[in-house]
Parts: C-alpha cells; structure tokens; sequence
C-alpha cells in the first residue's frame, strides 16, 4: 500500500501559544480599528501608513517569539514520515520555517517579505516599511507593500492547493476559525477526495460539523499527540 498523503491547514491558532495574538479571540481590535479594515487594499489606499504601521509592528514581534511544540511536531512529521505532507498555512508568521518545516504554502503571503505595486519585484524585508521607502528594483519611492494577501485578495498557490487536496488521504485543520475562504472550504474538498479529516482546536469552529474527528485542546498538546499517533499507529 503506498504511504498515505496528509494535508495539514494551519491557522493563528497555532501561533498563539508562541505569543502571537490570533484575530478572531477576544474583541478582534487594533487600535480600535477592526482588524478587517486595516488588512484591505482600500485601506492601504486612504491610509497606508496606518496600514504600514500594523504590519511593522506585526513583523517586529516576529523577533521575539519562538516556534512551539505544535510548529515543531508538523516538522516532525514532514521528516518522519514516509508519504507526502503539504504545509499549507493562512499565518504570515515564519514559525513553521523556524521549525524545521520545508515548503510552507503561504496561502495568505509572508511578514518577511514585502512587494512593488509598480515593478512587481518581490523581496524578502526584515526591518520597517512607510510611503517613503524606496523600490530596491525600480527605484521609485512609495509603491511597497507588505507581500500579504489582504481581505478582498486573491489567495496565493491556489492550483498547488486543490491538486494536494484532490490527493488527500489525511486532512487536517489546526487552529484555524473556519470564518476566512476560501481555506474554510477545503475540509469540504479533502472530504470529496476521500480523506479521512481532523480538526484540532481549543474550540467549536463555524465548520466543526464538516470534520470526521475532533481534537480538542491547546495545539501544543493535541499536534503533538496526532504526530505521534501517524509516525508510530498504536503506540
Ligand atoms: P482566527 O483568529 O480566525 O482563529 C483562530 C482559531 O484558533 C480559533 O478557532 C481559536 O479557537 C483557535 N485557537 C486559538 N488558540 C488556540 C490554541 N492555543 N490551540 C488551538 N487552537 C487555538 O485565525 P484564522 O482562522 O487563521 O484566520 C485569521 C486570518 O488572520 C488568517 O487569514 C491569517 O492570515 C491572519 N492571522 C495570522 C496570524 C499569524 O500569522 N500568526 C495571526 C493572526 C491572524
């Protein structure tokens, strides 16, 4: 029998035990703006330093947080086991990378790397972002933004995504609200693939029903314990 494919769906669930806050907990506010209004091209439009504020802000606490036990088992498991794992994740942060983890799908861009709306040059970026800063390839000043796919935005590798998921045996959903699409829909594409599918959350999402099983539990207890589970069945 050949080895079984897994799909892995990861949301901001899975970060916030590294002490990066998820959007949807708690009242969802930034400032007192919702976080919806500042993650739009309409907001970078009126207001891009307030845009550019949020996301430098975002990308400086990325330096002081570290992966955690979840972020690591997935890594794990992309190295023990013997079948295909797909990385996909809706978070900006580069946890899953710090983990181990090779070939994350960034479904909804990267925090470390920003992109000219006039040259279309993409770049990996570490430090802040304003209206002031200057292209690297272009040279022109004011067209950089954060490389993150706003609401209102087209996903990245979405072909990559439903070909992983026409493949699917294992499909599994950690930390993710089930609110944003279209990721909220792919439990329901694995299962018309035949995939056996998991959903592991501290809580009720808006698409638990859609799932076969449940884990229920802090993602640095549960991940680990469904990693152990595939690596080694019956231990
Ligand atoms: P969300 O904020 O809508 O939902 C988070 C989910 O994680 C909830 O269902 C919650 O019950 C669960 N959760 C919270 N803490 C958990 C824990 N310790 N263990 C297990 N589950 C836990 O997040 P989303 O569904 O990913 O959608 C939000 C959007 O915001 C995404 O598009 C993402 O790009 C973006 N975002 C990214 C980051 C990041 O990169 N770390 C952080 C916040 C938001």
């Amino acid at each position: 029998m050949r080895p079984r494919s897994i799909v892995i769906l990861t949301g901001a669930g899975i970060s916030a035990e590294s002490g990066l806050p998820t959007f949807r907990d708690k009242d969802g506010l930034w400032e007192g703006h919702r976080v919806e209004e500042v993650a739009t091209p309409e907001a970078f439009a009126c207001a891009p330093e307030l845009v550019h504020r949020f996301y430098n802000l975002r990308r400086a606490a990325l330096a002081t947080v570290e992966p955690n036990a979840a972020h690591l088992a997935l890594a794990r498991l992309q190295r023990q086991h013997p079948g295909k794992v797909t990385l996909i994740t809706q978070n900006v942060d580069d946890l899953h990378e710090r983990a181990g983890s090779a070939g994350v799908i960034h479904m909804h861009g990267e925090l470390g790397r920003v992109r000219c709306t006039r040259c279309d040059h993409a770049l990996a970026w570490t430090g802040d972002l304003g209206t002031g800063t200057v292209c690297p390839n272009c040279g022109k000043t004011g067209y950089l933004r954060p490389d993150i796919v706003w609401f209102g935005e087209m996903p990245h590798h979405m072909e990559l995504i439903a070909e992983a998921l026409r493949n699917a045996d294992v499909f599994a959903a950690i930390g993710t609200s089930g609110h944003v699409y279209p990721a909220a829909g792919f439990v329901g594409e694995a299962r018309l693939a035949g995939a056996e599918t998991v959903e592991i959350n501290n809580a009720g999402t808006a698409v638990s029903e859609r799932f076969h099983r449940h884990l229920t539990g802090p993602a640095t207890v549960e991940v680990p314990r469904w990693v152990d589970g595939l690596i080694a069945p019956g231990t």
